[in-house]
């Protein structure tokens, strides 16, 4: 199974340093974010090493998703919660502080005074722009 010595969430999997664990299986892991957004924030992991979602080997990316669906459940009765949104960061400049592969589950109330996404207005003409620019890519 990949792993990079040097990589914190690595360390967590092969039980060198501590963390709460909510969830685990062969290929997965889920544990309590050490700085919490609200309470029960919580991250999953495929065991093996890649820097993030792109780099993932498919077979561990998809298994992502059922994990979330497995814990989040437990998780909002555990803190009583309603809701809760997912985020994946993904490179620097989108907040990825740790580069191993990590869906964030976050619980959420009503009026729990998180913001959500911060959209802004866009024209017609500049939707259909962005999309010529990626377009051709796919
Ligand atoms: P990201 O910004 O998407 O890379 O998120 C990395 C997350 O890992 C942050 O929310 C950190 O609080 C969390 N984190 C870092 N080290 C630990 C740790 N040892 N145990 C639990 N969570 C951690
Ligand atoms: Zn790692």
């Amino acid at each position: 199974m990949p792993s990079d010595s040097t990589c914190i969430f690595c360390k967590i999997i092969n039980k060198e340093i501590p963390a709460d664990i909510l969830y685990e299986d062969a290929h997965y892991l889920c544990f309590l974010d050490i700085h919490p957004i609200s309470p029960g924030h919580a991250l999953v992991i495929p065991k093996n090493h890649s820097r993030d979602i792109l780099d993932a080997a498919p077979k561990d990316r998809e298994g992502l998703l059922a994990v979330v669906a497995k814990v989040a459940p437990a998780i909002l009765k555990g803190v009583h919660a309603t809701a809760f949104n997912i985020g994946i960061n993904t490179g620097k400049p989108a907040g990825q502080v740790v580069f191993h592969t990590h869906i964030h589950i976050i619980p959420r109330q009503d009026e729990d005074g998180l913001k959500s996404w911060d959209a802004h207005k866009i024209g017609i003409k500049e939707l259909q722009l962005i999309r010529a620019g990626i377009s051709p890519h796919l």
